[in-house]
């Protein structure tokens, strides 16, 4: 599935999370390291929240934050990106959903919506996390996510799962 309703530069949002070395420092730096993306500005950023993981229970509080960003980069170069910036980070893979220093996830791509090996977007999950929707809706409170609707009902829908704003 591919459609793309965008001409010229899009707006972006990029969903943050840490949980190992120090998350509110990795978070930290990687907003400034989007600030330096190639062909793109960093419009906003939301506050910092603290989360209890999502799968494995066994692992530390996340960390995460929410970024819009206005690009021109399509949108397997901007994941390309986004996984160096995780890798500039030590981002390992080991099991799902495990403690990982830096995790950069594409919520949404202007209008976009479209699924392949790489990439889905809008992100898969993003309807159902609260750590993803009350940081992105801080940032863009009247923000249409394509194929799911309104921030706002989202959000109305989504009990808040411990998250909390630090
Ligand atoms: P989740 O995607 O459920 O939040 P995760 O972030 O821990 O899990 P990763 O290990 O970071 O998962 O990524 C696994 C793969 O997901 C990546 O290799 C990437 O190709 C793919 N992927 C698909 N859609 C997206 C997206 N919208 N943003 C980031 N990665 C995506
Ligand atoms: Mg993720
Ligand atoms: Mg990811």
């Amino acid at each position: 599935m591919y459609s793309t309703k965008n001409k010229g530069p899009v707006t972006a949002y990029i969903g943050l999370g840490s949980n190992l070395d120090n998350p509110v420092q990795h978070v930290q730096t990687a907003l400034d390291e989007l600030r330096q993306l190639p062909d793109s500005r960093l419009i906003s950023c939301s506050s910092l929240y603290r989360s209890p993981p999502m799968g494995p229970a066994d692992q530390p509080d996340y960390i995460n934050a929410a970024a819009a960003l206005e690009t021109s980069l399509n949108p397997h170069r901007l994941l390309t990106e986004l996984q160096s910036i995780e890798q500039q980070h030590g981002r390992k893979r080991e099991r799902r959903w495990g403690a990982r220093t830096l995790d950069l996830d594409l919520l949404v791509y202007g209008e976009s919506q479209l699924s392949d090996e790489e990439l889905t977007v809008p992100h898969p999950g993003l309807a159902e996390r609260a750590f993803v929707l009350y940081p992105l809706q801080e940032i863009a409170n009247t923000l249409m996510i394509p194929g799911l609707g309104a921030i706002q009902s989202l959000v109305a829908e989504c009990p808040l799962n411990g998250l909390e704003k630090l």
